[in-house]
């Protein structure tokens, strides 16, 4: 594996123990199934995946592509703190440089470097951030100007605690290690796999300066981030699954919102960059 010129230099023990100890607790935990203890997984990634990483993180604080009243966005960002893919502040930081080198060198997690560093093996290692802490300023500073989200950046490890006690109380170990670890494994390679397999395979409908491709399958499983060459060539757009059969999930729930009044300033491409870009 060739690592990525600027951002590696050695093993992130905090994040590599952290991914690593969640893999094998959910990998020997299957064993305990039972079916309330599955539901409850598919519910909280649910929660968790779509409403927090991908509504979220993603399209609302990163890309700003809707607004909703602050204490609806700041509930959100509680959730998807309960990924434990890092604090909101880290999350945006690093993916608004992945938009802003975009397989290029400095992009976090590019497939240039390897299909499985841009799966997870990145995440492994040493950032560009833990490198210099100074870039988030430059990168979030709408993020690292609020207090509460600076809380929440300390605080994101801590959330599935509450969550862990009130799983434990109803339905004992399975439902922690299916509600806690299963869900948070199995989100973390969905995430994942927008970065590696969505710069790897699928179709491009827009010319970008970049490998990233619309991948159904991905589509499917990631609550529609899978259209990613639509999102890269579009990236302020709330909605991702730009063409027919292009179903986008997460772009349906913002259009929900807009309906019970929280969501607003949707933004979404004109149909004259439609045409011009195809
Ligand atoms: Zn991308
Ligand atoms: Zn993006």
């Amino acid at each position: 594996m060739k690592k990525n010129d600027d951002t590696p230099k050695g093993i992130y023990w905090p994040s590599a123990t952290f991914i690593i100890a969640t893999h094998l607790i959910a990998i020997f935990g299957l064993p305990t199934f039972n079916w309330p203890a599955f539901w409850i997984c598919l519910a909280l990634t649910w929660m968790t995946a779509c409403l927090g990483i991908t509504l979220c993180y993603h399209r609302l604080l990163t890309h700003r592509s809707f607004s909703v009243p602050k204490p609806i966005e700041y509930l959100l960002t509680l959730i998807a703190c309960l990924a434990w893919q890092g604090g909101p502040i880290t999350w945006v930081a690093v993916h608004r440089r992945h938009h802003g080198q975009s397989d290029q060198q400095g992009d976090p997690h590019s497939p240039r470097h390897g299909f499985f560093w841009s799966h997870m093996g990145w995440c492994l290692y040493e950032s560009y951030f833990n490198q210099h802490p100074d870039q988030y300023e430059k990168y979030a500073p709408d993020m690292t100007g609020d207090p509460i989200y600076r809380f929440l950046e300390k605080t994101f490890v801590l959330w599935n605690i509450p969550l862990g006690i009130i799983l434990y109380l109803s339905g004992g170990w399975t439902f922690v290690i299916w509600g806690i670890f299963i869900r948070i494994t199995f989100v973390y390679h969905i995430t994942w796999l927008v970065n590696s397999a969505a710069h790897t395979w699928g179709y491009q409908s827009y010319k970008t300066s970049d490998q990233s491709k619309n991948l159904w399958w991905v589509a499917w499983l990631s609550f529609g981030e899978g259209w990613h060459n639509n999102h890269h060539a579009f990236q302020t757009s709330a909605r991702h699954g730009l063409n027919r059969g292009e179903f986008d999930l997460t772009y349906t729930i913002i259009r929900f919102l807009e309906r019970l009044n929280l969501a607003k300033n949707i933004k979404l491409p004109t149909k004259q960059q439609l045409q011009t870009t195809l």
